[in-house]
């Protein structure tokens, strides 16, 4: 049976071309005021003013729902998350509010490789099991799909645990979810001093492996001085390629090494972080296809300079917006958060916030033919929020409550 959601204060559809937003489309929501969503077999058959969609065939006899004059939008589509992890890192939290460097949290066991030891303790389906009952807290916070990053095994075995406690995840739903090897995200305390060969290992075992098993659709890297250089992202790069995944990288975050504009060249799907982006960064993004996906809710948890969104946005780069949950670095999975983030100090307006949040996120996953926007044929992923104005989104901080969230046409958190 079809079903029917009228009633909207608000019925963002983020309508559009079929490319990551930019320039004029930025801020193109596509909001009705009296829209409906009309949904069959897990997709959307018509969304539009409510009098045409009532018109189509299948809205005979369809259940409906109705959203009580709240606002609907597409669910959020995190498109840069690290949410497989054994325990949260609350000892480096304590020290570096202590005034503790990065550097002196490593020294102590802290930091990336504290995650790490905990994941290679952990069997794959504690794991599983942690990563599913977090599943459904972005669900009951609007959001209904992620990509997930691997990136804590640092080793063959560790980094496939990881991939495939994804796989067990995403398999068993609702929330979707895009897996991302980020074999690449440091150099194992066993290979100290002997990056080289942990990159060929990289490249030489763990993608080709991943790929083969079908547990990435991406590759990501963490290039930063002390981690991974351009050269070594690249090596990644064509590694990926060859095995048919495509390209992620966490880029440009603590220093300006070039790999955005390497990113761009290869088509990767998104380059990540941009805090040390400068204008010919911003230029290069608005004249390729690579969205720039911005994480500042972990500038935000590190008190630190906040990417700059708006010469992004004003040069006509297309921008998503992500939580980067993990944790270390960023401890939210909430895009309302981030939404609020984004406007109060990346000072979006509410309306890119939201495009960032639904329709580029999907493109930073690979799924904007399919995910971020309701028009037919696309995934039938929709929120209810507790508002009458879109923009209470982003005002209220963490907040409006979602009323329910869909996904694929079915409601999995709330009630309608
Ligand atoms: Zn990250």
């Amino acid at each position: 049976m079809a079903t029917l959601v009228d009633h909207a204060s608000q019925l963002l559809t983020m309508a559009g071309p079929e490319i990551p937003r930019a320039s004029r489309d930025r801020d193109r929501l596509g909001l009705l005021r009296d829209g409906a969503v009309l949904i069959d077999a897990g997709k959307i058959v018509a969304a539009g003013p409510r009098d045409r969609v009532l018109a189509h065939p299948l809205a005979q006899g369809a259940g409906r729902i109705s959203a009580g004059h709240r606002v609907v939008t597409p669910g959020f589509v995190d498109a840069h998350t690290h949410p497989v992890f054994a325990e949260p890192r609350l000892d480096d939290f304590e020290a570096r509010l202590s005034g503790a460097t990065y550097a002196e949290i490593a020294e102590r066991g802290g930091g990336i490789l504290w995650t790490v030891r905990g994941v290679r303790g952990t069997p794959e389906s504690d794991l599983a099991a942690g990563l599913r009952r977090r599943a459904f807290d972005f669900l009951a916070c609007g959001t209904t799909t992620i990509e997930a990053k691997s990136g804590y095994g640092l080793d063959l075995e560790n980094e496939l645990k990881l991939l495939r406690a994804i796989r067990t995840v995403a398999g068993r739903g609702p929330l979707e979810i895009v897996p991302t090897l980020l074999g690449a995200h440091a150099v194992p305390p066993e290979l100290k001093g002997r990056k080289d060969e942990y990159v060929a290992s990289v490249c030489g075992e763990m993608i080709p492996r991943a790929a083969a098993e079908g547990l990435a659709k991406f590759v990501d890297v963490f290039c930063e001085d002390g981690y991974f250089s351009v050269a070594d992202f690249e090596k990644v790069a064509d590694a990926g390629a060859k095995a048919g995944l495509g390209l992620k990288v966490h880029s440009e975050q603590l220093s300006r090494l070039g790999s955005l504009a390497v990113a761009a060249r290869r088509g990767a799907v998104s380059a990540d972080h941009l805090d040390c982006a400068d204008a010919s960064d911003c230029a290069t993004l608005a004249a390729g296809s690579t969205v720039a996906c911005l994480v500042p809710g972990s500038n935000y948890f590190l008190a630190k300079p906040y990417p700059p969104a708006r010469a992004l946005l004003d040069a006509g780069a297309a921008v998503a917006l992500a939580t980067d949950f993990n944790p270390g670095t960023c401890p939210c999975w909430d895009m309302r958060v981030i939404l609020s983030i984004a406007c109060t100090q990346l000072r979006m307006t509410p309306a890119e916030a939201l495009v960032a949040a639904t329709i580029n996120g999907a493109h930073a996953a690979g799924l904007g033919l399919t995910h971020g926007s309701l028009e037919p044929g696309k995934a039938a992923d929709l929120v209810c929020h507790d508002a009458e104005d879109y923009r209470e989104l982003a005002y209220w901080l963490s907040a409006p409550k979602v009323r329910w969230t869909m996904k694929r046409g079915a409601v999995v958190s709330g009630e309608a």
